[in-house]
């Protein structure tokens, strides 16, 4: 039995990235709560899913596969996890706040009339208990979440709310799991997976990047830009708003919904600094900011922060270091 159960997302074969990040949330908890961690891993080849996990420092890793998994519904998994949940009773079940928790978690939590806590950003422990934070209102004001009763729980951390990084590693043992799952619980029916498009960049892998927001103004100024990145041997990125306005294809976003990245230098010009955009980027080891507001929030993670006008100042500092 454990207290903590972390939820994995299959990830065409592998665990997605924010799994990885609530096992290190997971980890951190448990040791400060003296709470025991556990992992189920389901879907497709679960049980491969689970011999890579069971490489961690947990209590037990658990899989389950069944037909009806095979393909993703939110139908489907919400059954089938409630059930484990029921049967393995942990004090809280956690999970990254990816597209695919937030389809089926709601689910699981109205089944069994257990709280969801969505998108928690941080933790502090008092008396062994641990209390939630998540950012509201446009990350103006942060919730303070606690919750009564004995579980389960169900929390989703932000993406890069934890480090996988600080993974602890271990030595798990495995165990199958089953669950009464019919068919006809499944009304809708799966499309092909989404398909990443072909040709994009890995930002990730980036040691410079320079990044372009809504201050970039117009299409026309993206060879402002695209001349500055070329100088100093960095890639491209942008925020979502110069991707939704098919200023730039879609793998140059960075955020929540984008690539996240952690290159040596962010330069990050005309970006507010919306959490969906931080989330992205926050992990880059120099981040300079350079917007007309002094009051942007990107402004609060900047290493070297210019308040001035991207359109008169990126023209000159390429010239500046191309010379
Ligand atoms: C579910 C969801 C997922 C999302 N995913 C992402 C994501 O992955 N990535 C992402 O980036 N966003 C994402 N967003 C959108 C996010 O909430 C913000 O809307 C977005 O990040 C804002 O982009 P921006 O900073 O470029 O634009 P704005 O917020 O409009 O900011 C533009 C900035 O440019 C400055 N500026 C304007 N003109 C100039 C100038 N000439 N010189 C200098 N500064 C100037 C302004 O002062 C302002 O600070 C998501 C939103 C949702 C709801």
């Amino acid at each position: 039995m454990m207290d903590i159960l972390v939820v994995l997302e299959n990830k065409s074969g592998s665990i997605h990235r924010m799994s990885l990040e609530a096992i290190s949330g997971a980890q951190q908890i448990g040791e400060e709560c003296g709470l025991s961690v556990g992992i189920l891993a389901l879907g497709e080849n679960a049980s491969a899913l689970a011999a890579d996990a069971s490489q961690y420092s947990v209590e037990e890793v658990l899989y389950l596969e069944n037909e009806n998994l095979n393909s993703y519904t939110a139908d489907g998994y919400s059954a089938a996890v409630a059930q484990v949940i029921s049967a393995e009773n942990p004090h809280y079940v956690f999970f990254g706040h990816t597209y695919q928790i937030r389809d089926y978690v709601p689910r699981i939590s109205a089944k069994l009339k257990r709280p969801f806590l969505n998108d928690v950003v941080s933790y502090t422990v008092d008396g062994g208990k641990p209390t939630f934070y998540k950012q509201s209102f446009n990350s103006k004001l942060v919730s303070e979440l606690q919750t009564s009763g004995d579980g389960p729980v169900l929390v989703s951390f932000q993406s890069a709310a934890y480090s996988s990084e600080n993974i602890q590693n271990g030595s798990a043992s495995t165990r199958s799991v089953n669950v009464d799952l019919d068919a006809s619980v499944i009304k809708t029916t799966p499309e092909e997976p989404f398909q990443k498009e072909a040709g994009g960049v890995d930002l990730s892998k980036a040691d410079l990047i320079v990044s372009i927001g809504r201050g970039i103004g117009k299409e026309e100024n993206i060879p402002l830009v695209q001349e500055l990145a070329k100088v100093i041997g960095a890639e491209l990125a942008s925020s979502r708003p110069v991707v939704d306005s098919g200023w730039l294809p879609s793998h140059h976003q960075v955020g929540s919904s984008g690539q996240t990245v952690a290159p040596k230098l962010y330069l990050a010009l005309g970006i507010s600094g919306a959490i969906q955009h931080v989330v992205g980027m926050k992990g880059s080891k120099n981040i300079v900011v350079i917007n007309k507001d002094p009051d942007a929030p990107l402004f609060e993670i900047a290493d070297y922060g210019v308040v001035g006008d991207i359109l008169e100042i990126i023209p000159k500092l390429t010239e500046a270091l191309n010379g």
